[in-house]
C-alpha cells in the first residue's frame, strides 16, 4: 500500500490535531488510509472513535487499551461536527470503543454527535459502527432515533469463534439481535464484517452469511485478521485473495446483499462512501 502524503493529508492531520480528536485511520495505522481520506472524486471517507481511546473490554484480536476510560467530553460532539465541515468529507464513520462503564454506555452522545453533523450539514452521509450496548433496546433505538444513514454492528466471526475472539461480553446472539432491531424499527441500512483467517470453516461462514440476511441485513465486508502484537490472537491462515471474491459472489449474487467488500485489506469502514453510494445507484 502507498504511505499517505500530499497537501490534502498534511490539512486533515492538522484539523484533528486542533480539535484534539482521533480517528480510527491514524490510531490503527490503517493502511487504506491514502485511499479512503482522499476518495475518488474528492472529500472521501474518514472514521472518528468516539468517547476516547480506552476500552472497558478485551477482545483478544484488538489493539484497543482496556480499562482506565475518562469522562467523556461533553464538547466532542461539536468539535467532530467542525472538523467534518473543515476537511470538507462527503461520508464520514463515526464509531467507538465500549464504555459499559457509563449509564447509558454512551448511547447519547453518540447519537448527538450524529445530530451536530446533520445540523450543519444535512446532506452529509453518516455511518456508525455501534458497541452492542449489551443488547439494550432502549440504547439501540437512541442511535435509530439519531437517523443516521447506516448503522453497522460488528459481528466479527462465526458462532463458534465468537469466544475467544471476542471479550466474553459480546455475543453472536447479541450482535444479531441488535442489527434485527434496527432492520425492524427503522429503514436504516445496516452493515456487518465478518474477519477470515481465525480458523472457520467455510460451512461456517456461510451459515453467519445465512443468518445476517435472515436478520436483514444490508451490506457485509470481509477482511484478513492480522495479529496486532504477539500477545493477541494468531493469525490461523492467511486467505488467498480468490478466497475472498468467492465470498463476495455468495454474498452480493446469492445471498442478495446490496453490496460485499471483500479482500485481505478490506475494513468495515474501507471505501465506504464509494462503495455506498455505488451500491445504491446501481
Ligand atoms: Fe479509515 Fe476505515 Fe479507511 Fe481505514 S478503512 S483509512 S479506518 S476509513
Ligand atoms: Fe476493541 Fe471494540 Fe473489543 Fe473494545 S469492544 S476491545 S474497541 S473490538
Amino acid at each position: 500500500m502507498r504511505p499517505p502524503s500530499g497537501q490534502r493529508f498534511t490539512d486533515i492531520k492538522s484539523t484533528l490535531r486542533d480539535r484534539n480528536l482521533n480517528t480510527v485511520c491514524e490510531e490503527a495505522n490503517c493502511p487504506n488510509l491514502g485511499e479512503c481520506w482522499s476518495g475518488r472524486d474528492g472529500p472521501g471517507t474518514a472514521t472518528f472513535m468516539l468517547m476516547g481511546d480506552r476500552c472497558s473490554r478485551g477482545c483478544n484480536f484488538c489493539d484497543v487499551q482496556t480499562g482506565g476510560m475518562e469522562a467523556l467530553d461533553p464538547d466532542e460532539p461539536a468539535n467532530v461536527a467542525e472538523a467534518v465541515a473543515e476537511i470538507g468529507l462527503d461520508y464520514v464513520v463515526l464509531t467507538s470503543v465500549d464504555r459499559d462503564d457509563l449509564p447509558d454506555q454512551g448511547a447519547s452522545h453518540f447519537a448527538e454527535t450524529i445530530r451536530e453533523i446533520k445540523r450543519r450539514d444535512p446532506g452529509i452521509l453518516v455511518e456508525v459502527l455501534i458497541p452492542d450496548f449489551q443488547g439494550e433496546p432502549e440504547h439501540v433505538r437512541k442511535i435509530i432515533d439519531a437517523e443516521p444513514d447506516v448503522i453497522a454492528h460488528n459481528i466479527e466471526t462465526v458462532e463458534r469463534l465468537q469466544w475467544p475472539v471476542r471479550d466474553r461480553r459480546a455475543g453472536y446472539e447479541q450482535s444479531l439481535s441488535v442489527l434485527q432491531q434496527v432492520t425492524d424499527e427503522s429503514d436504516i441500512h445496516t452493515k456487518t464484517s465478518i474477519m477470515l483467517g481465525l480458523g472457520e470453516y467455510h460451512h461456517e461462514v456461510y451459515q453467519t452469511l445465512s443468518d445476517l440476511r435472515e436478520a436483514d441485513v444490508d451490506i457485509v465486508t470481509f477482511g484478513q485478521y492480522l495479529q496486532p502484537s504477539r500477545t493477541h490472537l494468531d493469525v490461523f491462515e492467511y486467505v488467498h485473495p480468490d478466497v475472498f471474491e468467492t465470498w463476495r459472489r455468495v454474498a452480493e449474487d446469492e445471498l442478495d446483499f446490496l453490496y460485499c467488500a471483500s479482500g485481505p485489506m478490506v475494513r468495515s469502514s474501507y471505501k465506504a462512501g464509494e462503495l455506498f453510494v455505488d451500491a445504491l445507484l446501481r
